[in-house]
């Protein structure tokens, strides 16, 4: 983990504003975060005391889903959209754990994990770190970085994981997958993880979830319904046992504590392009 110390941060990075990446740090209990960071997390806690349980399932999916396609699949280039800050199990380390050959494409706008992350995420000559708007399917693909290292007309696992639910309300993440996924070479792998409001009695919880993150110092932060998340793996085959809840997508053993109802509003799904 990279430490920046209050005051003492660069001066590019902007510590009057909250950072998508930052704020996730924080929630995942790192130190790579300020002030205006936490107090995104603490203004959710008001109405979801055990939110950081958000961030902690998302990761574990991501850990998961990638152990997953390196064993079960032939893949082995991953680009994964929205890095974060550089944590204790990166993408590279979980993969390449199985499959030494398998290389790993970062891309983030974050200031921070630009600055920070970077070197730490390209700590291999099978790693590498590019800096463009994952909100931008052509920008990434074509990106100089990602077009040297990665053969995008062989089979790639694309991942976006706690990404989307981020993008402005402007963006229309449907279309964005579609693009990224047509692109895609037969017998490539999607994985994405997503905010999700559960239409049950669950719902409340989440739109008052939405809502504090929406007017936090972050500012983003969608839950989206089932057939919305759904509709982000288009043309695609799903996994079973499909876009369910994070910490149910194949968990390590049976379950023995009880789940909190956060964990029910975040879901993540593998899709397979055939
Ligand atoms: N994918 C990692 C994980 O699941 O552990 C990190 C998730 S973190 C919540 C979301 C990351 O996506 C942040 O690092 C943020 O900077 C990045 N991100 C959000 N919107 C982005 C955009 N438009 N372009 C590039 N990166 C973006």
């Amino acid at each position: 983990m990279v430490q920046p110390t209050e005051g003492r941060a660069p001066a590019y990075i902007d510590t009057t504003k909250a950072s998508i990446a930052r704020v996730y740090d924080y929630a995942l209990g790192g130190k790579d975060n300020y002030e205006v960071d936490r107090e995104t997390i603490e203004r959710v806690r008001a109405v979801a005391p055990e939110v950081n349980q958000l961030a902690v399932d998302n990761r574990a999916f991501l850990i998961r889903a990638a152990r997953f396609i390196a064993t079960q699949t032939s893949i082995t280039q991953f680009l994964d959209c929205g890095s974060g800050l550089p944590t204790a199990e990166n993408t590279h380390q979980v993969v390449q754990r199985l499959q030494p050959e398998a290389r790993v494409a970062y891309v983030d706008n974050d200031p921070t994990v630009i600055a920070h992350g970077q070197a730490l995420l390209e700590d291999n000559e099978l790693t590498r770190f590019t800096a463009a708007d994952i909100r931008e399917p052509e920008t990434v693909l074509d990106d100089p970085t990602i077009q040297e290292f990665l053969d995008l007309d062989a089979p790639v696992a694309l991942f976006q994981i706690g990404t989307i639910h981020h993008f402005a309300d402007t963006v229309d993440p449907q279309a964005v997958m579609a693009r990224y996924i047509e692109r895609l070479a037969p017998g490539s792998v999607v994985a994405i993880a997503h905010f999700f409001d559960p239409e049950n009695s669950d719902s409340e919880l989440a739109r008052r979830m939405e809502q504090v993150f929406v007017h936090s110092p972050m500012g983003s932060g969608r839950f989206r319904t089932l057939a919305e998340i759904q509709g982000l793996f288009p043309g695609l085959e799903m996994v079973d046992p499909g876009v369910v809840p994070c910490y149910r997508w194949w968990p390590d053993g049976p379950q023995l504590r009880t789940e909190d109802p956060v964990q029910r509003c975040i879901v993540g799904g593998v899709g397979i392009k055939r």
